[in-house]
């Protein structure tokens, strides 16, 4: 396998990390995980624009431009030959001795890409899946996609220590959304979903969703949906770009549309697909 440190395609084994490197040890970067859909890698513009932001907001520059990192990340899939799979890509503010300040500007970002194994969940998105709720334990910028997941990765592991997919988190009685996954239930035809501030990470898929229920002659809300009122909702779905749209036929002890994926979801679900094969 090939990887992409910085701007040179390296075997796997030639990729080492600076024991000093701010990612290892602060968790100070951001990353994305993307799609490649039969050799394409789907949205990548969008997918950069959003690491570029990420990073912006956390004042680290990217090592080069998008332009630049889009044909390299094209190169990656080629050279690997991903038909059907992802990429992650993760860039760190560099390797500098431990300090808590930022290095100065002589330290430069570390990008590091590489194709990771990416399967779309056939059966569960038919089947659907079950959720808990929990607190929101994690930072005020979650809008952020950041290196810094342990918020996001006790929840996930709490959700499969008790037979869960998905762990839904809940800050101030209003549902924000998934541990790795946006949030969504709809009520009477139409779907709410948590605005994009910096209480949720604005997924890619959820704006793929947006444009997929457009589409579909479905009406979308952002707004916030009140743990108290999960109730009156008739269906739930959540999203990523791995599950893409994954129906929810269960939150906690409380069941949706008799515990099968209910139909809005399912055409949502056909929509998005629609937009995979334009
Ligand atoms: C990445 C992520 C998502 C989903 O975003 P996509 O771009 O659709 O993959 C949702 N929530 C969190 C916390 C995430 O990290």
């Amino acid at each position: 396998m090939k990887i992409l440190m910085n701007d040179e395609l390296i075997d796997r084994e030639q990729a080492k990390v600076d024991i000093e490197d701010r990612g290892y040890q602060f968790g100070d970067g951001v990353y994305e995980v993307i799609r490649v859909y039969n050799g394409e890698v789907f949205t990548i513009d969008e997918h950069l624009e959003r690491l570029k932001r990420s990073a912006g907001e956390l004042k680290i520059s990217l090592p080069y431009e998008l332009e630049t990192l889009k044909n390299r990340i094209r190169e990656l899939v080629s050279v690997n030959q991903v038909r059907d799979g992802g990429i992650y890509m993760q860039v760190t503010r560099g390797v500098s001795a431990r300090n808590h300040l930022f290095p100065g500007s002589d330290v430069s970002a570390q990008l590091a890409a590489y194709p990771i194994p990416s399967k779309r969940p056939a059966e569960l998105q038919k089947s659907g899946v079950e959720v808990m709720t929990a607190e929101d334990i994690r930072w005020k910028r979650c809008d952020i996609k950041s290196l810094n997941l342990l918020g996001n990765v006790m929840a996930k592991q709490a959700a499969a220590d008790a037979g869960k997919y998905e762990t839904i988190f809940v800050r101030d009685g209003v549902v924000t959304e998934g541990s790795s996954t946006n949030f969504y239930a709809v009520k009477d035809g139409t779907v709410y979903t948590h605005p994009a501030n910096h209480f949720i990470l604005n997924g890619i898929t959820r704006l793929k969703i947006m444009e997929a229920c457009q589409n579909a002659g479905v009406d979308t809300v952002e707004k916030e949906i009140m743990a108290s009122e999960l109730g009156q909702y008739d269906e739930v779905f959540i999203s990523s770009t791995t599950i893409e749209v994954m129906p929810v036929v269960k939150i906690d002890d409380r069941s949706y549309s008799e515990g099968r994926p209910g139909p809005i979801t399912l055409l949502i679900q056909k929509a998005f697909r629609e937009l995979l094969t334009d």
